[in-house]
């Protein structure tokens, strides 16, 4: 099934995006992962490897990985678009046309929890959240698998005031896992 899935995103032409990317992006990790983690779309990394999260931002990612105690076994990671939008200018009406995706992946990975990174991740599970500054840090208490929203961790290596935000995010993340079974 998750093969499947995964070619079927590779083959994927649904949108202008599939065009014009190298590689379509669909997942690292774990198969039956603890915590998933959504971005937004490839970079130009990632569209070059076809690897989600392995520029800058990936980097700052897999620090957060390490600090949180997740073996390999335990985590993946996604974005909402599979493939690079020009400019990395988010695509919505792609993100509309790519959520399908998204949802199959879900429901073959089933995490214990998703975290999403930045505001469009956020907005892309959770149309109706406020703004991403209000409610990232803790747990959302909205319907479906439990989600803890962060800010996008490129937006951490914009100043030492969003360095500070992420890692404040990550302890809060890190003790809400301690607390829920099996995390
Ligand atoms: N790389 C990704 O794969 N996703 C992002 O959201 C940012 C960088």
């Amino acid at each position: 099934m998750w093969a499947r899935l995964t070619r079927e995103i590779e083959a994927c032409r649904k949108c202008p995006l599939g065009a014009q990317r190298t590689h379509a992006v669909v997942y690292r990790g774990s198969l039956a992962p603890r915590v998933v983690f959504i971005g937004e779309a490839p970079g130009a990394e990632e569209d070059r490897q076809g690897v989600p999260f392995v520029g800058r931002s990936g980097r700052v990612l897999d620090g957060a990985v390490a600090e949180l105690g997740l073996s390999e076994e335990e985590f993946g990671v996604l974005n909402v678009l599979k493939c690079r939008p020009p400019e990395n200018r988010f695509d919505r009406a792609a993100a509309r046309t790519c959520r399908p995706y998204l949802d199959r992946q879900l429901a073959l990975l089933r995490p214990e929890v998703v975290v999403t990174l930045g505001a469009r991740a956020l907005t892309a599970l959770e149309p109706t959240a406020p703004a991403m500054l209000a409610v990232a840090g803790r747990p959302w208490a909205g319907g479906g698998i439990p989600h803890f929203p962060l800010i996008h961790p490129a937006a951490a290596l914009r100043s030492r005031r969003m360095s500070e935000r992420w890692h404040d995010d990550l302890r809060a993340l890190g003790r809400w896992l301690a607390t829920r079974p099996g995390c």
